[in-house]
């Protein structure tokens, strides 16, 4: 088969939802990834950040492998011994509380929206987000979701969402009703273009929402997982949330959710108030322990943390080259280069280099490598996208 046969074939049989690019993956190791030709491209973007640890890595791939070997399925009236196990670990490497998992992004986020509600019984269900973000396309993800573009077509929402400007405390101040019983805030807005929360305005978020017993609830599924350099982001700010929500890296490349609640609001959901059959399977809960592991004993924090610093500094050497570079901003290994100019067909030209890279908001090219990323693979990048950089100006 070649890359035009499985087009031709999407085309038949596969709902028409994403624009694609032309690239049919086959097989992928760390930052490599190889198509149906044999064309190898260096993926700084792997997964959509699902596979934050790069591509097949070996500790996910055995611990799935090992459990495949014992059982695949377990539902959830019964006690998951590896799902235990990650609940513990996620929260020891958090806070005091508990976890709910599923089995995607907009699944926990669906999660969190019922445990605000359900916390806020009888009077309160307002839920406020942010302009610009992303939780995900369920119906109640997708009214938390505050860019218009994704909810056109869809009307009505469901009812008690409402979004205000990211990073304004006085909007939110004037948003919130007696109504109100949970305001939910990716710390960096991934989607919306890397955007990170300045920590007082997080500060001055999580002092408004206690002064008003109302649940502050941080968007993790992107930020999660060490991405930012902390195992989760919110331990940059100093700024404790009461819940937050993981999916994305938490497996490894394989699907998973997760909604971890604080000790104030671990117990308001009761048996038979939520439930996921496919929720935190031996093999999805297995490969999440791998990437905890992974993360610990490789320490990828620290080399998220080292190689950002690398790579922001050279990234910030382009932009005084540059002119249509705008900023450099983010944490850890989520990175944004902003264009004053079209990122597609950046995008475009990277890709026909054999560089995998993405790009949001029309303008925003998005970076975000594997933890373990080396600095020869760096170099690498940096060669070919300042190439492109050049090409673009003449
Ligand atoms: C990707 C993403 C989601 C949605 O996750 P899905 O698994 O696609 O449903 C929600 N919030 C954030 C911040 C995301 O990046």
């Amino acid at each position: 088969m070649k890359t035009e046969d499985v087009i031709e074939l999407y085309d038949k049989y596969v709902m028409q939802t994403y624009a694609r690019i032309p690239l049919v993956p086959v097989k992928a190791k760390g930052m490599k990834l190889k198509d149906l030709h044999q064309r190898e491209f260096l993926d700084f973007f792997p997964g959509w950040a699902v596979s934050g640890l790069g591509h097949c890595h070996p500790k996910v791939v055995s611990a799935v492998r090992n459990q495949l070997k014992k059982i695949i399925h377990i539902p959830n009236n019964y006690y998951i011994l590896q799902q235990a196990k990650l609940a513990k670990e996620i929260i020891d490497n958090s806070f005091e509380g508990k976890v709910f998992f599923c089995n995607s992004g907009a699944e926990a986020v669906e999660s969190a929206v019922k445990l605000a509600r359900a916390f806020g019984r009888p009077n309160r269900f307002e839920i406020i987000s942010m302009e610009k973000s992303f939780h995900g396309r369920t119906l109640a993800a997708l009214a938390l979701t505050g860019q218009k573009k994704y909810q056109e077509g869809f009307e009505p929402m469901p009812e008690g969402f409402k979004s205000v400007e990211f990073a304004n405390i006085e909007a939110l101040k004037s948003a919130i009703t007696s109504k109100t019983c949970a305001v939910i805030i990716e710390p960096i807005q991934g989607e919306g273009g890397i955007n990170v929360a300045p920590k007082e305005y997080l500060e001055a978020v999580r002092k408004l929402c206690d002064g008003k017993n109302i649940l502050l609830i941080f968007d993790e599924i992107q930020t999660g997982m060490g991405r930012t350099g902390k195992i989760f982001c919110y331990q940059h700010f100093g700024v404790v949330p009461d819940a937050f929500v993981l999916a994305k890296s938490l497996g490894g490349g394989i699907p998973i959710g997760a909604l971890v609640a604080g000790k104030k609001v671990c117990d308001v959901l009761k048996p038979g108030m939520h439930a996921s059959t496919f929720g935190g399977s031996p093999i999805a809960c297995s490969a999440g322990l791998a990437v905890f592991k992974a993360i610990r004993e490789e320490n990828l924090l620290q080399n998220a943390a080292e190689k950002s610093r690398y790579l922001a500094g050279k990234l910030n050497q382009l932009k005084q080259k540059y002119n249509f570079i705008k900023e450099i901003r983010g944490l850890g290994l989520m990175i944004g280069i902003e264009l004053s100019i079209e990122g597609k067909k950046i995008v475009d030209l990277c890709f026909e280099r054999g560089l995998l890279i993405n790009c949001t908001q029309g303008n925003i090219l998005r970076i975000m490598p594997a933890l373990g990323v080396k600095k020869k693979e760096i170099d690498k990048m940096l060669a070919i996208i300042e190439k492109v950089f050049s090409d673009v100006i003449k």
